[in-house]
């Protein structure tokens, strides 16, 4: 991970300039903007340069309402996410360093046969960090996040869908360098069924010549990341187009040891390093989000050995820090979420279709 920093640092500068010097959009944006499609009510920022993005001729043909409905959900999120707050997944880290951040910030160098991918796969148990890695890589490559579930563009999408898929990647070349995170990419990318639904093969269908369209230019600086739980229901079509197909597997001991590091760090605790050591043996098979919700479940510990009255009463600083113990009672209750069942089937679909890890 000094190796990632290292190259972030030396990046930082470099990109700002490039984004100066290169776009007509959006050239005094130094912290990404994070687009959240799926919430809804949302207190919506202002666009900055909206009269540029308005001009632009990337949203000639497009309805103006979508474009409105994409741009308004627009977020700033002032929240960089870095490397650093992703634990373990080293070689997951270095891949998408090398092959998407570098191309996002140095079109000029990556181009022709350095080309990068148009898209990525990340695939794995649920709660893995795959959204985590999506937005750090927004953060670090300077570029605006778009995030939308499958199942919004297909539900909520509904009857619109195709026209709405072609508005999110216009607005997303206004918006470039634009990072599109496309959770539970399966229900959108899935095989052909008899039963499906003539809305929902026009939706797949205008994806997939999106996805075909984007990046094409020398110019266009779109990634688009497909995440998945069930990596075994996407298509041929969907595999091909998602060239790099990273598998984000459940933290190791090491992992695990960070993630406590992390999460207790700044509460007042007395576990030394054998403790953590112990713990991150003892939760093997958990995931990330498990991780978190069992350092949760011993946080209380200190808090449920008291009376309601000596909580009413005690200063803060005066509970009693996390111990052991209370870990190794929240063990009791925090079971860890993926089965081994569904590990093999990861297991097996990266033997066959990811890269090498
Ligand atoms: P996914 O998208 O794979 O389902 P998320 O990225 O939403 O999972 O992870 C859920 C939460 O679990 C994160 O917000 C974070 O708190 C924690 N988490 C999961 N994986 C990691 C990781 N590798 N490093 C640090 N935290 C993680």
């Amino acid at each position: 991970s000094s190796y990632i920093k290292k190259q972030n640092n030396v990046h930082s500068n470099t990109s700002e300039t490039l984004i100066k010097k290169s776009l007509g959009v959006n050239k005094s944006r130094s912290v990404s903007k994070f687009v959240n499609l799926s919430t809804d009510n949302q207190k919506k920022d202002e666009v900055k340069n909206e009269s540029t993005i308005d001009d632009n001729p990337y949203l000639k043909n497009i309805d103006p309402k979508m474009v409105e409905m994409i741009r308004n959900e627009i977020i700033e999120c002032k929240n960089l996410i870095t490397w650093d707050d992703i634990s373990g997944l080293e070689f997951a880290k270095n891949t998408i360093q090398e092959s998407v951040i570098w191309p996002l910030l140095r079109p000029d160098i990556f181009k022709g046969i350095r080309r990068p991918p148009k898209g990525i796969l990340l695939f794995g148990p649920p709660g893995t960090g795959k959204t985590l890695i999506g937005k750090c890589i927004a953060s670090q490559s300077n570029s605006t996040f778009f995030s939308i579930s499958a199942s919004t563009i297909t539900s909520k999408w509904i009857g619109e869908g195709e026209k709405s898929v072609r508005a999110l990647f216009a607005v997303a070349r206004c918006h470039q360098p634009a990072v599109i995170f496309i959770d539970e990419i399966d229900s959108l990318l899935c095989q052909r069924s008899e039963q499906e639904h003539e809305s929902s093969r026009k939706i797949k269908t205008e994806f997939l010549i999106q996805l075909d369209g984007a990046g094409t230019s020398d110019d266009d600086r779109i990634l688009i990341i497909g995440a998945t739980n069930r990596p075994q229901e996407l298509d041929e079509a969907a595999r091909r187009r998602l060239v790099k197909k990273l598998y984000i597997r459940l933290p190791d001991q090491q992992a695990r040891k960070d993630m406590i590091k992390k999460l207790v760090g700044s509460e007042n605790h007395v576990l030394l390093d054998d403790d953590l050591e112990k713990i991150a043996s003892l939760s093997s098979g958990y995931s990330g989000a498990d991780m978190k919700s069992l350092c949760q479940e011993a946080s209380l510990g200190p808090i449920r050995s008291m009376t309601f009255d000596m909580i009413n009463k005690i200063e803060a600083d005066q509970v009693r820090p996390i111990n052991l113990q209370d870990f190794l009672s929240a063990l009791k209750i925090v079971m860890p979420s993926v089965s081994s069942e569904d590990l093999n089937h990861y297991v097996t679909w990266n033997d066959k279709f990811g890269c090498s890890d």
